[in-house]
């Protein structure tokens, strides 16, 4: 049986680790590597290493970001009294491009998930209610997937913020049951964001 060269075998089953690329894929990448320059290869490497080192999470959003606090956080045209709470960076990225919604965000990095062993001490609780002690904040939007972790996580965080006297709505029109943010249109993201609805 064919077998590939160790160091080519090697970086096929590097890439077939990334979310999406299956093995043909990660063969057809591999090839398209090698008949880079070495030039394109470093600038390619370089990238990947800048990213991961200058990447951190922001103090106040927990999202990604290079500069502490992130762009979104020290704006002076966004909402400061509105905290919309995600699951994911790419779901900030999701609803930044409906261009609809001028808040602020949280990322949670998860959802509360016995199965997969995520217990609200996993994600970013701790830090969402840290950003409310200042009193500033009126409400917040629950912008987690419509998916049975994303809900229950919605109404745990729920049942954490109301006491506190701040409103809490939950995004819903629009959005498929069990639909990922990151998937939907941005007419149908920004729809579930005006038709978000009280909580508790
Ligand atoms: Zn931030």
């Amino acid at each position: 049986m064919f077998e590939f060269a160790k160091p080519v075998a090697k970086l096929i089953k590097e890439l077939n680790k990334l979310p999406g690329i299956g093995p043909k894929t990660a063969q057809r990448l591999a090839f398209h590597i090698l008949e880079y320059t070495e030039k394109e290869v470093q600038s390619l490497t370089e990238a990947i290493i800048e990213a991961k080192t200058s990447i951190k999470l922001c103090s106040q959003c927990c999202n990604l970001t290079d500069m502490d606090p992130c762009i979104t956080c020290i704006a002076d045209n966004r909402d400061k009294e509105i905290i919309c709470v995600v699951e994911d960076p790419r779901d900030v990225a999701a609803l930044e491009r409906t261009r609809e919604y001028k808040g602020l965000y949280h990322v949670l990095h998860g959802v509360i998930s016995p199965m997969d062993n995520v217990g609200p001490e996993k994600l970013r609780i701790k830090e969402l209610l840290q950003r409310l002690e200042g009193g500033q904040v009126k409400e917040i939007v629950m912008a987690t997937n419509l998916t049975v972790e994303g809900e229950a996580t919605a109404m745990y965080i729920a049942r954490l913020i109301h006491p506190l006297g701040i409103k809490v709505t939950r995004i819903a029109h629009g959005i498929p049951v069990g639909g990922d943010l990151e998937y939907a249109d941005e007419v149908t993201l920004a729809r579930a964001f005006e038709g978000r609805r009280s909580m508790i």
